[in-house]
Order: C-alpha cells, then structure tokens, then sequence
C-alpha cells in the first residue's frame, strides 16, 4: 500500500481500524520529505523528531479509546506565519529569522487538541506577500509536477508539501489568493475561507482587513475534516462571529443538482490561457452531467479589483509591518540611536517585496493622499462586494478560473511586480468582498501541468462549495 499517495479522509479510516498506526503513516511521510524537500524546498524548519512523538502518542489514544477527533494521528505542515510555541516561526524573512514565539496561534492550539501530527513550518512569500514564493528569504519552493516552475504563493510550501506527498494537509493563509493560486498551480484542494470563519489570532498578519487562514489538502473532504478542527468563535480575534460550525462533512455527501451556479462573463475574457479556458469547460460539462444549473452573471466591478487590493493592502501592511523595528522584533542590532536602531534593522532585515508595500502603503495613508488613494480605494472595494450580494441573489455559487495560466517559471515573473500582481486577477476580488471560495483540480494542460477552478460562495458556505468541488472531484475519478 503506498501510503502517501492516500488522502487525509482515507488514512484516518484506516488508523481507526487499526490498519496502520500514526507513527507508521507519519513515517512514510517523513521518507518522502527526506527524499523530495531537497528539490522541492517546502520546508522552512522540520520537526519530524516531535512528529515522531506526537504519532506514538495519536497511538496510544487510539489504543484506550480516546481519540481527540477525526483528524487525530494526521501529519500536518504549518505555513511559517502560523505562531508555534518553542518551534521557530520566521515568516520567511531574515528579520525574523532566529524568532521563537513563546506562544501558540490560535488554529495551531486547535489542531493540537485534535491531535494532528506537526511535520514542520513550511515556506512562504516574505510575510505572505507575493505569488510564487520567490520572494522567501529562504529559497524559492518548486513545483512538485515541474521542479523548473513555482508551487505558486504564497502559501507555495503549504501546497507543495501536500503535492510531494510529504503530508496529509496543510494550514495556509489566503489574503488575495494565496491558498487558491497555489492549489491550482500544485493540483490539490485549497479552501480561502469567510473572513472571520478561522480565528487569526497568533498567525503573523499582512493585510488585517483581508486576512484568513485555512486548509489546502488533497480533497475537499479532507479541508473539510480540517476546517471542522479550526473553525468557530475565538474570543482572542474580535473577526470571528458567533455563527454555528455546521457538519462540514456531512454536507458534502447532499446532491448539488438543487444549486443554480453562475459564470460571471468577466472571468473569461481576454489574456487567459487557453488550456484554463478548456478546463473552465470541462468544469461546466461536470456540473450539468451532475444537474446544477448554469446560469451566466455579471461582477461589472471586476477590473478594478486588483488595483484597489493594491491601494488597501499595502496601507494595511504598513501599518503592520511597524512592529518589525528592531526593539520588538527584529535582529538585535546595536546602534547608537533608536532612529538607527530601526533603519538598520529594516533595510537589512526585510526583502525588497516588502519594502515596496510598505512604501506604497505609507504613502497612500499620508495626508493629502488619504481621500485620493485609500478613501477611494474602500468605496470600490463596497462597490465589488455589491456585485457579488447581487449575484448571490440569483446564485448560490461562482464558477470562475482560479489564475489566467498554469504554474510559470522559475523566474519568469519575479522582475515584473505587475504581471506578478496579475496572478490573482481572479482571486482578489472574493478576498475584498471576505466571501468563501475553493480551488479545486480539475485537470491539466498540455504540459502536464494541474489546472484547478475556482467555486466562489456567499459568506459561511463553506459547506456549500465544498461539496461543490468534492462533487466534481469523486466524478472526475470514477471517469
Ligand atoms: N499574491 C497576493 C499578494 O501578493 C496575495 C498574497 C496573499 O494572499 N497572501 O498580495
């Protein structure tokens, strides 16, 4: 039985028939991370010794029947923003480089009382903020399906840990894609949940006001499984209402013929690869054999979702990456004066992508230029979420790519913030208007490349288009 190769959902039915223990599942992973991460680069800090430790103790739960929950005995990686307690948590950036948090984040507290295994930290873009994690202080992370291409970003090591099978799932942070883009690049399932759905408390913020945290696994049953552990209230993120944690799982097993899904027509305009365009297609083709109803939309705010995401997080990222100076946080540099103290600890402690947000940011936020950049920016960020309240009347999901191409080079973007930014033309605008949306592989290109769609949903459906994409998932394999 190749062990690595089976899902989250089908490894935990098998640890509960005593078919295989957590140290034997979490063995074959940490084997295929020692033989694959060389090339791969996903990991920023392994901690296979304490997985190792956490499996025999998953075991002997499981012995006196006091299993934690469905996830229990699971190898997980964490994305390196996620704050871990003893373990060090980087963000992929020299300046935090050598920090140690003396506590743990709130999703991390959650999936330890579920019992999941930590197989380590893995990479991000610096503080999240990029494409193809090209900007990590520590090494771009490959492509599982091609090592000369990007695992996307920024979640890139979250995703190609689960790709190269070195883990069951993985916990992402998605601020304008960064959970959907590199699912869709490394062919597996990545779930960008409602703002406010998973508690951010402890995991090292970018944009405030998009920010959320969630799973990317091979399956959308297995997100499910995962966002069962990790959802709900947290009285330590104000964001997170007191709305019910339904039965993800259960849901997803409903029909879908009853929903009615809509092509919102400017996602499928110029300067989208052909093979996505194929794929779109074919996602259409499956959700009619299944009975859903396709109906076409219009999110007339679309073109200016990207630059009004360029306005608003940028000001946030400012605003939070003042915490990085040097007294706090940063790389103990002795200086005279405490003005010193800051400048050198940032020019030399944080990367290039980073130091143009927060120059973009500050700027936008400075007086005289409030009303003109960030005022504006929020009323067409009302306008964008608008559009999707108004299609939500008609429909009870989106249909829409998840990135206008397959995984690029290594490379090929990285001198070009633009065509870098463009990236998440297709994902951006649910993050500015804090709805759900799940990237799910659906085929390839003819490079052999994954290509994933992108099912969009009202705030709190996550049950809703998971099931959508678990649907589109079990018919493509009985195929
Ligand atoms: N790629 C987008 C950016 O660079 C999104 C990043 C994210 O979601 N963290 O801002």
């Amino acid at each position: 039985m190749e062990i690595t190769k089976k899902s989250l959902a089908e490894l935990s039915t098998l640890f509960r028939e005593k078919k295989l223990s957590s140290r034997e599942i979490t063995e074959a992973f940490i084997a295929n991370a020692k033989k694959k991460d060389p090339e791969i680069n996903a990991f920023v800090t392994q901690t296979f010794d304490l997985a190792r430790e956490m499996a025999d103790a998953a075991d002997a739960r499981l012995k006196n029947d006091e299993l934690l929950s469905d996830i229990d005995g699971m190898p997980i990686t964490l994305k390196d923003v996620v704050c871990t307690d003893g373990i060090k948590t980087t963000a992929s950036s020299k300046i935090l480089e050598n920090f140690t948090p003396p506590y743990d984040a709130t999703v991390w507290k959650k999936l330890k009382s579920a019992g999941v295994v930590l197989m380590g930290k893995v990479n991000t873009d610096e503080f999240t903020m990029g494409a193809s994690t090209e900007t990590s202080a520590f090494g771009v992370t490959r492509n599982p399906h091609d090592p000369t291409r990007v695992a996307g970003g920024s979640s890139g090591g979250s995703a190609a840990s689960v790709a190269a099978e070195m883990c069951t799932g993985s916990i992402g942070t998605d601020t304008g894609g960064s959970i959907r883009q590199p699912a869709h690049f490394c062919g597996v399932t990545g779930l960008k949940v409602t703002y406010g759905r998973v508690s951010r408390w402890g995991t090292i913020p970018m944009a405030s006001s998009l920010d959320t945290v969630g799973p990317i696994a091979k399956t959308a049953e297995d997100c499910a499984m995962i966002l069962q552990a990790i959802a709900g209230r947290d009285m330590l993120d104000s964001t997170t209402p007191n709305e019910i944690v339904p039965d993800y799982k259960a849901e997803l097993e409903q029909k879908i013929s009853d929903l009615t899904i809509g092509i919102p027509k400017e996602y499928f305009q110029e300067g989208i690869d052909e093979s996505v365009l194929q794929i779109m297609e074919s996602t259409k083709a499956i959700l009619q054999e299944l009975g859903a109803k396709l109906v076409d939309v219009s999110l007339p705010h679309t073109k200016y979702a990207v630059p009004t995401y360029y306005i608003i997080a940028p000001s946030e990222i400012s605003a939070n990456m003042a915490r990085f100076d040097g007294i706090r946080f940063g790389l103990g540099e002795k200086e005279k004066s405490i003005h010193e103290i800051y400048t050198k600890t940032r020019e030399k402690g944080l990367g290039d992508e980073v130091k143009r947000r927060i120059l973009i940011g500050t700027y936008a936020l400075s007086s005289g230029y409030y009303d003109a950049f960030y005022r504006k920016a929020q009323k067409v960020r009302t306008l964008i979420k608008q559009d999707f309240d108004t299609a939500f009347e008609n429909v009870d999901a989106l249909l829409t790519p998840v990135a206008p191409t397959p995984a690029f080079k290594v490379g090929e973007n990285i001198n070009d913030p633009l065509q870098m930014y463009l990236a998440d033309v297709f994902t951006i605008g649910a993050s500015l208007a804090g709805i759900c949306g799940v990237s799910t592989p659906v085929g390839q290109s003819s490079e052999n490349l994954p290509i994933g769609a992108q099912i969009l949903g009202p705030r709190f459906t996550e049950g809703r288009i998971l099931r959508i994409a678990h649907h589109i998932q079990t018919n493509i394999s009985t195929q």
